[in-house]
């Protein structure tokens, strides 16, 4: 049953750029570049599921989760329980900066999360490697409700054609799936058809 789940993680790539999605999820491609390298390498530190206790907090370390509301999926990079309030954590790569595809993927985490414990998680964190800060993100009804609409485009997007290449020519400098994509190409041979 689970395997039509969305991962979580392919939700972050859906907010990035649509086309990007379709060929991760889609076609299973997927090429290393320094970004996805260094990525793995700060998961490298958290990636085994355990417990480890800091004063009060307990942390739950790579936890899986899932929806069946929303038929989604995924690991939680960490929960930390303190106090009765469970907050998940991601971690990330790059600097702190409006990273809504970040936001997406916690949100939609915490609605998973919510669903296996009956808990109510007003907000989580995402730790930023590169600039080591914290940032809190508050789980409003607005971004419940942007998590869960992005959640069904993705879906539909998963099972149409092909979407056009993004006008962002900044993401796409930075996207490891650029020599795949080809998205100046194929704007060009658009433009002469
Ligand atoms: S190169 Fe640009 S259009 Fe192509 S997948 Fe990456 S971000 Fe999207």
């Amino acid at each position: 049953m689970m395997e039509n789940y969305l991962p979580l993680a392919y939700l972050n790539a859906w907010e990035y750029c649509p086309r990007r999605f379709y060929l991760e999820y889609e076609l299973g491609e997927m090429q290393d570049n320094e970004h996805i390298i260094l990525g793995r390498h700060i998961h490298s530190n958290i990636n085994e599921e355990k417990v480890v206790q800091e004063g009060n907090k307990t942390i739950y370390q790579q936890q899986w989760v899932w929806s069946e509301r929303l038929g989604v999926s995924g690991i939680i990079d960490a929960v930390e329980a303190e106090n009765g309030l469970l907050i998940p954590v991601e971690y990330k790569k790059g600097k702190m900066a409006r990273h809504l595809n970040d936001h997406f993927q916690l949100c939609a985490a915490a609605i998973c999360l919510e669903e296996r414990t009956g808990y109510s998680i007003a907000f989580g964190e995402i730790f930023y490697h590169a600039n080591r800060r914290r940032q809190r993100v508050e789980f409003t009804p607005q971004l419940r409700e942007m998590t869960e609409s992005a959640i069904h485009s993705a879906k539909i997007t998963a099972t149409g054609k092909i979407p056009r290449p993004i006008d962002n020519s900044k993401k796409c400098q930075a996207c490891s799936l650029i020599g795949i994509c080809l998205p100046y190409e194929v704007k060009h041979l658009t433009t002469l058809g």
